[in-house]
C-alpha cells in the first residue's frame, strides 16, 4: 500500500528539487498555503528525495520504496493528535500513549489517504510529543545518513495561546538542528506559529490546485464518477482536502443543518432559540466543523445571486429558497462570511461548538437584522 501520487504543484517541486540536487535545501523549512491542497503530500515527496540512496528520488531504491509506504524508519511524520480521553498516570505514559496514536493515524493515512482524519475532542501537538521528536533528533539515522521531520498542521505545536511549551521546546530543537536533520513543517496559518519558530524556517508557499487538477485526482486517483469530481472540483477552490469533506456531507444532514443554521438567523428570535436547542453535543466537534463549511457554501451562493450571478452558484435553487423575498446585499454576505471564518478557527481550539454555535447565529442575525 502506498501513497497516492501528487496532484499538481510542478513549478515548486521543481524548485524543491533543483535545490536539493544543488545541496542549498535548508535544513528548516515550511510549506503554507491553504488546506487540503496537498503540504503534507509535498513535504512527504520531498523526505523521499532527501531520504533516496541515489538521493533523486528515484522511486525504485529500497530508500524510495520504504518512504513511500510510509515505512522508512528515518522518515518521521508528526501532526496533531487527540489527547487520550483518560489521562495516562504519568509523563511517560502518556507520552507513549501519544506516540502510539501517532503511530495508528501513520498507519489510517496509509490505508484510507484520501479519508480526512475525523477527531471529536481538541486536537493538537502537544509537548510529550516533541519530546518524543527531540529523542529521535538526537540519536543516528536507523538505515542511511539522514532523518527527516514531517510536522503537519505545525501550529497546533500552540494548543492554547498561554501554553507555548511545545513550541518551545521546538525551538530548542530547530536551534540547533542535529547534522543530516530536515524539519518540513506544514501550516495552513503560519501566522499562528511562534515568531520564533517562524524566523528560523523558510517559508515557501503553496498555491491552491487549478480546478482541473483537481478534477482529473478526483476522477483518475480517487475513482470518483465524472460528473462528482467535476462539481466538486468546482466548488473546491483548489483544495482536494475541501472536495472530498465536501462529499462526505452529502447526505449526511449536513447541508440541512447548515440551512437550518442560516434560516434561524434570518428568522424570529424564538425561532433562533429552537434552533440551538436542536444543536449536537460538544462531542460531535467534527461533524460541527463539516457544517459550517457547507454554511460557508451557502453563504457564497446567496452572495452569487445577490451579484446576478446565478451561474457561479453550487445550488441555486436551495440558495433562492432560504432568500426568499429579502433583500440581502452583497456586502452583508460578505460580511457574514468573516463571521463563520473566526466560528471555523475557534472550532479547532478547545471551544464548545455549542457556544460557537450561539454566538456564530447571534452575530448572522446581528448582520441580517442591521443591513
Ligand atoms: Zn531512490
Amino acid at each position: 500500500m502506498s501513497i497516492p501520487p501528487i496532484a499538481g504543484h510542478a513549478a515548486i517541486m521543481n524548485r524543491l528539487e533543483e535545490a536539493a540536487r544543488s545541496g542549498r535545501l535548508p535544513q528548516s523549512m515550511l510549506l503554507h498555503g491553504p488546506e487540503g491542497i496537498g503540504k503534507q503530500r509535498l513535504a512527504l515527496w520531498l523526505s523521499g528525495l532527501l531520504l533516496c540512496e541515489r538521493l533523486s528520488g528515484c522511486g525504485e531504491c529500497g530508500s524510495c520504496r520504504m518512504a513511500q509506504r510510509l515505512e522508512h524508519p528515518d522518515l518521521h511524520w508528526y501532526f496533531p493528535i487527540e489527547r487520550p480521553s483518560k489521562r495516562p498516570s504519568s509523563p511517560a505514559k502518556l507520552r507513549e500513549a501519544l506516540e502510539r496514536a501517532r503511530l495508528e493515524e501513520v498507519q489510517r493515512r496509509r490505508e484510507e489517504p484520501l479519508q480526512a482524519a475525523e477527531t471529536d475532542g481538541p486536537r493538537g501537538i502537544y509537548l510529550e510529543l516533541v519530546q518524543k521528536m527531540r529523542e529521535r533528533a538526537t540519536s543516528r539515522p536507523a538505515l542511511g545518513e539522514r532523518t527527516v521531520f514531517i510536522v503537519g498542521e505545525a501550529e497546533t505545536m500552540v494548543p492554547q495561546a498561554s501554553s507555548p511549551a511545545a513550541a518551545n521546546a521546538f525551538l530548542k530543537l530547530l536551534e540547533e538542528p542535529p547534522r543530516d536533520t530536515f524539519f518540513i513543517l506544514t501550516s495552513p496559518r503560519p501566522g499562528a506559529l511562534l515568531p520564533t519558530v517562524r524566523s528560523r524556517v523558510l517559508a515557501i508557499r503553496v498555491a491552491p490546485l487549478k480546478e482541473e487538477e483537481v478534477e482529473t485526482f478526483l476522477r483518475d486517483e480517487a475513482g470518483w464518477p465524472d460528473e462528482e469530481a467535476g462539481r466538486l472540483a468546482r466548488i473546491s477552490h483548489g483544495s482536494i482536502g475541501r472536495a472530498i469533506r465536501l462529499r462526505a456531507a452529502d447526505g449526511s444532514g449536513t447541508h440541512e443543518r447548515a440551512d437550518a443554521l442560516i434560516a434561524a438567523a434570518l428568522a424570529s428570535r424564538r425561532e433562533r432559540l429552537q434552533f440551538l436547542v436542536t444543536l449536537p453535543t460538544a462531542r460531535a466537534r467534527a461533524e460541527f466543523a463539516h457544517m459550517l463549511e457547507a454554511v460557508e457554501e451557502r453563504l457564497r451562493d446567496m452572495t452569487c445571486l445577490a451579484l446576478d450571478h446565478p451561474e457561479g452558484t453550487f445550488d441555486a435553487d436551495g440558495a433562492r429558497r432560504l432568500i426568499g423575498d429579502r433583500r440581502l446585499p452583497a456586502d452583508t454576505l460578505t460580511r457574514v462570511a468573516d463571521h463563520i471564518e473566526e466560528a471555523r478557527v475557534a472550532a479547532r481550539g478547545n471551544v464548545n461548538p455549542q457556544a460557537i454555535a450561539s454566538v456564530l447565529l447571534m452575530e448572522l442575525a446581528g448582520a441580517f437584522d442591521g443591513q
